[in-house]
């Protein structure tokens, strides 16, 4: 029987603050390329691998979003880590999937990742795009823009929308959804750079760098004089504060992740709970799974924006499997500009 070694990169303990490369290691296992007769199994060479801030919430020792759905159940220190990707099928045990297909669904941070009966796995079609997009814009990122875009803060054209990590995976596609559809739209991000790219690449109306602003109530003031329609948090923590404090009557704030307190158990959003009641402010917070009713529309509407160049992607490509825990920290550190992925292995 034919076998592989696998590289493959694990926790060597679970972390609790700021994730540093010393918390992973490189494992490796040997990895049979056959299928036993009878078995579902499918065998995927990993080819781009998806880094996500989430993954910290799952390596914590405890965390309630260790319970709330399959993907976030916690990750065991010297285990293998699934994580969304793209690959090529090297033996399959199922019908619907051949050796030599390209295939999407939760792979792992490795070289080789074993699919077995009922992984989330589906044959792919690039339709003519890099493979990356298939991890990024028409992944979980895209999909989290899209739907808590558009499901969420159900917008209105001409509402005035605010976004964080603007310049990131989810929040660049905010943006620009939210632009398409007619908003006024600032962002704010960490880098004088990432400000740059909002305003002159992505055309958004306005963007800040939070790190330069020594009041962030005082910075939304001066940028939305007219309030704030529409906040979509990706960051929690004194922003998601001081947007509340300039939301308009009946304005919403999309949920979408509060990557600031991931790190620091300490810190939590105290919004001032009487502006929402007096201001009747929705807050509500979404996972991107709940969207799957509406991924047909966004798989359409996206490829068809991105076929008259209506949107930009981003994208921060990394290479090699040991370069995955430098690529994870780097989200923390704000090193990357708009989705950030390992490539693997050459197409
Ligand atoms: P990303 O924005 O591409 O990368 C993370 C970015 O967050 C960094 O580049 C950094 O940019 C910013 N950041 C890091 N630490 C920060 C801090 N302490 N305060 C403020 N900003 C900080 O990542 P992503 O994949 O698009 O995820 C963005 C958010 O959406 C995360 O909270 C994530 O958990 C959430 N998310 C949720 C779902 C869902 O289903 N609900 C799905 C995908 C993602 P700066 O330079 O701007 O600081």
């Amino acid at each position: 029987m034919m076998e592989v070694r696998n590289k493959y990169v694990s926790i060597r303990n679970n972390i609790e603050g700021a994730p540093q490369e010393s918390d992973f290691e490189l494992n490796t296992e040997m990895v049979s390329l056959s299928v036993e007769p009878g078995s579902k199994d499918v065998i995927v060479k990993n080819l781009y691998v998806s880094i996500d801030p989430y993954q910290l919430n799952r390596m914590k020792s405890q965390s309630s979003s260790q319970n709330a759905i399959n993907f976030a159940v916690a990750i065991t220190p010297g285990e293998s880590i699934d994580a969304y990707g793209v690959g090529k099928v090297l033996a399959s045990g199922r019908d619907d999937i051949k050796k030599d297909d390209l295939v999407a669904g939760l792979l792992s941070w490795g070289e080789y990742s074993v699919l077995k009966e009922g992984s989330l796995l589906n044959k792919l079609d690039p339709m003519g795009f890099p493979l990356p997009h298939h991890v990024g814009i028409f992944g979980f990122s895209g999909l989290s823009a899209y739907g808590g875009f558009f499901e969420i803060c159900k917008p209105q054209k001409g509402e005035k929308v605010f976004v964080s990590a603007a310049s990131g995976s989810v929040g660049n596609l905010v943006g620009q959804y939210a632009k398409l559809f007619g908003c006024y739209v600032v962002g704010c991000a960490g880098s004088q750079q990432k400000v740059n790219i909002l305003k002159e690449q992505l055309g958004f109306d306005d963007a800040f760098n939070y790190k330069e602003e020594s009041d962030l109530n005082s910075a939304l003031k001066r940028c939305f004089p007219e309030g704030i329609d529409i906040y979509f948090d990706n960051v929690g923590g004194r922003m998601l504060e001081a947007a509340v404090a300039n939301m308009n009557t009946h304005g919403r704030v999309a949920v979408c992740g509060v990557i600031s307190e991931y790190t620091n158990a300490t810190v939590r959003a105290a919004p001032n709970m009487m502006d929402v009641v007096y201001k009747r402010i929705q807050i509500q917070g979404f996972l991107a799974a709940d969207f799957m009713k509406v991924y047909a529309d966004f798989y359409s509407r996206t490829l068809e924006y991105l076929k008259a160049g209506k949107i930009k992607v981003l994208e921060d490509i990394s290479h090699g499997v040991e370069n995955i825990p430098s690529a994870f920290v780097g989200l923390y550190r704000g090193n990357n500009v708009g989705k950030t992925i390992v490539q693997i292995a050459d197409e």
